[in-house]
């Protein structure tokens, strides 16, 4: 079912949350038991982020490097299709401009409709570790608007090279990236939310959110886009702080604020458990005000710990 048709049919809020595929060469194992407990609370659907390929430079026997393109973490597809014949819940993969060709993305679409899939993230990607900026990939999009737009097509029986009337209509609910503290690279707000409209006209049906501390940055962010025309269910994205490392961590790698009140509360910790108690109960505060304020979903960044994401469901749902 669509991750739409699932809002419209709740009476309440909604529990959801996001998995990243193991590391290569860990088992699916990992990846149901981070699921298994985390059921009771009735997810209607379950992302699963997706990772490109990164480089990495081996020795050669004369000595030179060679660099060798690596994927840190396969198996974004193949999770999804396990997840749903397990536990029958919807997937929601997640699918980037990063290392695909417009025919690879089209055929990864065709998979992931055949496999009965019917909702994807649709995101740009983050650059390789290795490049300073997000290099799109020849022959593919260089914005998660171009990428939605293909999706879009696809939904419209409008393939690739395909003239006539036989196609058949894909019919993907397509969700897309919001940032209520600006995506980084954008020079403002009103730019990051004008391109942010553009997906929505190009036929995106929901927005998940960066990470955010301070529910008045959700809030605000809500009211901007309801001002801009905006309409579609927003979602916000959660984590809890699990280390005093994150305090730094975070801020970086996702741009986003850490509020005072929290940082001195983790600074203040003596142990890693200290600090874990102080991360969940703030998300616990923050997913009540959450529900207050009428968030139609909350999604939680797992990253491969289920513990806190447990903790915070067993008080909130
Ligand atoms: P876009 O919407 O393309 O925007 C990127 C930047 O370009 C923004 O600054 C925007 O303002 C600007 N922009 C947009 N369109 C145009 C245009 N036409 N011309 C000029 N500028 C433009 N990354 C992964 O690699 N894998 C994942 O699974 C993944 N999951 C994510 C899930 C969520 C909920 C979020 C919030 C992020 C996720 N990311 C993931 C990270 C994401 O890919 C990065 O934040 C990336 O830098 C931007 O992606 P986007 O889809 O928002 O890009």
């Amino acid at each position: 079912m669509k991750v739409v048709e699932h809002i419209k049919n709740a009476k309440k809020t909604l529990f959801s949350f996001e998995l990243l595929p193991p590391l290569k060469g860990k088992g699916i194992q990992s990846i149901f038991d981070t699921i298994d407990p985390l059921m009771e609370f009735n997810p209607p659907f379950i992302d699963v982020t997706y990772h490109r390929e990164d480089f990495i430079y081996k020795q050669r026997e004369n000595g030179l490097l060679e660099k060798v393109a690596y994927r840190k973490r396969p198996g974004t597809v193949a999770i999804c299709a396990a997840i749903m014949h397990r536990y029958k819940v919807d997937a929601v993969p997640h699918l980037i401009c990063g290392g695909f060709t417009k025919e690879e993305t089209e055929n990864a679409l065709i998979e992931l409709d055949f496999l009965g899939i019917d909702n994807v993230l649709v995101l740009r990607g983050d650059a390789r570790k290795a490049d300073p900026n997000f290099i799109p990939t020849p022959g593919g999009h260089a914005y998660a608007s171009e990428l939605l737009k293909q999706v879009s097509d696809l939904n419209n029986g409008v393939y690739m090279h395909e003239e006539g009337e036989h196609a058949t209509a894909t019919n993907f609910c397509i969700g897309v990236a919001g940032y209520p503290e600006k995506h980084f690279e954008a020079p403002n707000m009103k730019t990051d939310m004008a391109y942010l409209k553009k997906k929505v006209e190009l036929g995106a049906e929901f927005i998940v959110t960066q990470m955010f501390f301070d529910n008045q940055k959700y809030i605000d962010f809500v009211k901007l886009c309801r001002a801009n025309g905006i309409n579609v269910p927003i979602i916000p994205g959660l984590k809890a702080i699990t280390g005093k490392k994150q305090l730094i961590n975070l801020p970086k790698i996702f741009n986003i604020d850490i509020p005072s009140d929290l940082s001195e509360a983790v600074n203040q910790c003596k142990t890693d458990i200290d600090v874990k108690k102080v991360g969940v109960e703030w998300l616990i505060n923050q997913s009540k005000g959450l529900i207050e304020a009428g968030a139609p979903v909350l999604h939680y960044y797992t990253m491969g710990n289920a513990e806190p994401t447990l903790q915070i469901a067993k008080a909130i749902f």
